[in-house]
């Protein structure tokens, strides 16, 4: 492969922080805030204009249950649970007080304003929107000393003790020199969309639609999808696209997932304008990423492995719960597998079950999972810590954890580990579980 060289360059100090967190998804948010919350200077950097990632400007507005699979006990506290309240004063959350309701519908853009209220009531979060990372300066291997970032300011350096990579992507793992591992495949891109009127196609079947109109119109997508009704809004969401073969690895990877997924959405559009008459149907909002089920994960201390998570297993370094299924999105085709915590197994194909069966015995529940602190520690590195999608878990661990309400608690875990690195020389290899542990409930977490 040809390469070039980067000519040494000096840039200004612009900040400086305990803790800088990269990328600002709740994920991010929640990381700083529990870090702010316990007394740390917190940078918080997002490449977008607004926070909220995937939930925001992806628009996938769905978290889950807070309750185990039983029905019986809340599992899941902390930030998570304070943003469904705040969503709840303004109307932009469905019913999430109720066992029974596994699917919570959010809305997007209240989020984003309760997002900004929230860092702002933290005068220790200092938030860059419209900044993007872009490399790491090492003070040693496996030692960060800055980050630099760029924006229509230019490009300058921010140093902390620190750092919390919540790109997503490992945007930050990756420049720091961490080992990235590829899965054997990567669970495909999808672009949502909102449109106005969906009510008016009575009752719409995307995935038979696609089938009896698929020669008529190429660029459709699959065939799976899935959607929902906007809280506070007569906005309806749409996921579904599905970008197949994605290899983030590849320079313009996402540039493709971008306008295939695009390219799908006009086809839905158009197949829905010329062949449901009469309808008002139209397109509300696109989103302003693609939305990105998985990328590289971080080669970390201790995999997350599917055989011991859904075994219950309580880790002793746990620092979340959930509930979610193993959820799997072929990159291949339109099928797509669930693994559900009442014991179920099944296939859907051209969204029809093609096969059944359980994966636990028969009249066994799993009520809940736990997820661990050791997948957000990439292996060799002293002052850096993962929180988000590139967390080190296997196919079946990862089809379940990846998860909003998951994800969230990860980065609450990494916030509250960064400030206990603080107290060991910036080293999280030097933290104490028990201690994170501690400190994620006082601060609201549930720790089972
Ligand atoms: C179509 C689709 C549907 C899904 N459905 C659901 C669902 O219904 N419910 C659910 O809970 N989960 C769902 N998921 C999964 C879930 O949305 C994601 O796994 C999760 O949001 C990932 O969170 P994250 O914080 O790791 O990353 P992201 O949400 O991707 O956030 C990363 C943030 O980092 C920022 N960033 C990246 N690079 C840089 C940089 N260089 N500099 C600064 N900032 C940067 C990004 O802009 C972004 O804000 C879905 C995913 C997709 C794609």
């Amino acid at each position: 492969m040809e390469t070039i060289l980067i000519p040494a360059e000096q840039v200004k100090v612009a900040a400086e922080a305990d803790v800088c967190v990269i990328g600002g998804s709740c994920t991010g948010v929640f990381a700083a805030v529990r870090a702010a919350r316990l007394g740390a200077r917190v940078i918080l950097v997002e490449k977008q204009n607004r926070l909220g990632g995937t939930a925001s400007c992806g628009l996938v507005s769905m978290w889950h249950s807070v309750f185990d699979a039983t029905g019986t006990r809340q599992v899941i506290g902390g930030l998570t649970f304070e943003m469904m309240e705040r969503l709840e004063r303004c109307g932009g959350i469905g019913n999430f007080r109720t066992p029974a309701e596994f699917n919570i519908r959010l809305n997007s853009e209240l989020l984003t304003l309760e997002l900004d209220a929230l860092v702002e009531e933290h005068p220790n979060i200092r938030l860059f929107l419209q900044t993007s990372f872009s490399r790491a300066v090492m003070r040693a291997p496996g030692e960060v000393e800055a980050v630099i970032a760029e924006n229509n300011a230019g490009r300058f350096a921010i140093r902390a003790g620190a750092f919390i990579d919540a790109s997503g992507d490992g945007v930050l793992c990756r420049a720091a020199g961490c080992a990235m591992r590829r899965p054997e495949r990567f669970q495909p891109p999808t672009s949502c969309a909102r449109f106005e009127g969906w009510k008016t196609l009575g009752d719409f079947n995307l995935t038979a639609m696609v089938e009896k109109f698929r020669d008529k119109y190429p660029e459709l997508p699959c065939g799976y999808w899935w959607g929902m009704e906007v809280p506070n809004s007569s906005c309806y969401m749409l996921a579904g696209t599905r970008v197949l073969h994605y290899d983030p690895e590849e320079a313009d990877a996402t540039t493709r997932a971008e306008l295939d997924s695009r390219r799908q959405l006009r086809a839905i559009l158009e197949m829905i304008r010329n062949e449901c008459r009469p309808n008002r149907v139209s397109l509300q909002a696109l989103p302003s990423a693609v939305g990105i089920r998985e990328g590289l994960h971080i080669e970390s201390r201790a995999r997350l492995k599917g055989e011991e998570m859904l075994a219950g297993t309580a880790f002793p370094d746990a620092i979340g719960n959930g509930t979610y299924p193993v959820d799997i999105h072929s990159d291949g085709d339109d099928s797509i597998s669930f693994r559900r915590l009442n014991g179920e197994a099944v296939t859907y194909r051209g969204g029809k079950p093609v096969c059944r069966s359980r994966w636990l015995p028969e009249g066994e529940v799993l009520p809940f999972y736990r997820f661990t602190l050791g997948s957000l520690m990439p292996e060799g590195m002293r002052n850096l810590i993962a929180a988000g999608r590139m967390l080190d878990a296997d196919r079946d661990a990862f089809g379940a954890v990846r998860v909003m309400v998951n994800l969230n608690q990860c980065g609450e875990a990494a916030g509250v580990a960064a400030t206990q690195a603080l107290e060991h020389g910036a080293d999280f290899t030097k933290t104490d579980c028990r201690r994170i542990r501690e400190l994620l409930a006082s601060g609201g977490s549930i720790m089972l």
